[in-house]
């Protein structure tokens, strides 16, 4: 695989095998470039969580290379945001507090992030409830502050590992809206796993396909590159004919063939 200028991360032959024995990844290649909206999409156990945490560091290959292009691995550690799939967040801490616990932990006091906590709750439509506890918050909402929190960082790079997996179907479609507005005023690159179909058509520029366990990634789609999509698009032919596409493809590769 050969890395562009415009490549932000590549994984060059990949492989993760863990201390008890389980080989998660077997050489995979993906070449990330900068403003990508990239899903990987995979059957579940196959590795998609495990690519997430080698790019952010938390983890390191067996063996293979993850390259920063133009900087050190360590530049960028500080860059990355990360959102799981549950929001995680502290319960007997208000909102602002949550989403300031990154530039906590870097020793940044409550006044000076003050401004920041703001920007990144008005990012995510929730300037009105920096007092609330996630109590009160409904799912949707705290995703939105799990968001935040991880945007207060300025993160180059987003990892999201399913976010909107628990969340109602409608939450869930105004969440992926949401998002690729934030990503158009950002321009933030991000990864995104999912095991949804429709949900990679509708959001990704670039749609990585993986293989059952040990993940690789078999396939590539290229999905619509406009960033508004919108209800026109989601009952569009063409959106249609994506998620077709896009299924045809998972199927096979779960059948074990290598449509490269
Ligand atoms: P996915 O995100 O596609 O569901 P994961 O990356 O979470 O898959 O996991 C891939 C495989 O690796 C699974 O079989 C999982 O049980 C295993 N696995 C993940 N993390 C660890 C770990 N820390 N130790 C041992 N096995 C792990």
């Amino acid at each position: 695989m050969t890395e562009t200028a415009s490549t932000l991360v590549s994984l060059h032959g990949v492989s993760k095998t863990f201390a008890n024995g389980v080989t998660a990844l077997e050489g995979l290649g993906l070449d990330i470039r900068i403003g990508d909206f990239i899903s990987l999409l995979g059957p579940s156990g196959c590795g998609k969580s495990t690519v997430l945490r080698l790019i952010a560091g938390l983890a390191d290959p067996t063996s293979g290379s993850i390259v920063w292009p133009g900087a050190s691995h360590a530049d960028h550690r500080g860059e990355i945001g990360f959102v799981f799939q549950e929001p995680t967040l502290m319960p007997w801490a208000n909102v602002a507090d949550n989403v300031w616990l990154p530039l906590r932990l870097r020793g940044i006091p409550k006044r000076d992030a003050r401004d920041r906590i703001a920007e990144c709750l008005s990012l995510v439509g929730l300037q009105d409830f920096a007092k609330a506890y996630p109590r009160e918050l409904s799912g949707g909402m705290k995703m939105r502050v799990s968001i935040a929190r991880a945007l207060i960082v300025d993160p180059k790079l987003l990892l999201m590992d399913e976010p909107f997996a628990a969340l109602d179907e409608i939450t869930r479609f105004k969440l992926n809206d949401d998002l690729l507005a934030l990503q158009n005023t950002l321009r933030c690159t991000i990864v995104f796993v999912t095991h949804s179909v429709y949900e990679s058509a509708y959001l990704s520029n670039r749609i990585a396909i993986l293989s059952p366990r040990p993940g690789r990634i078999v396939t590539e789609i290229a999905g619509e590159p406009q960033r508004t999509r919108g209800d026109e698009f989601r009952t569009s032919l063409l959106y249609a004919e994506l998620c077709r596409d896009v299924s045809h493809a998972l199927m096979t590769a779960m059948h074990g063939e290598d449509l490269r």
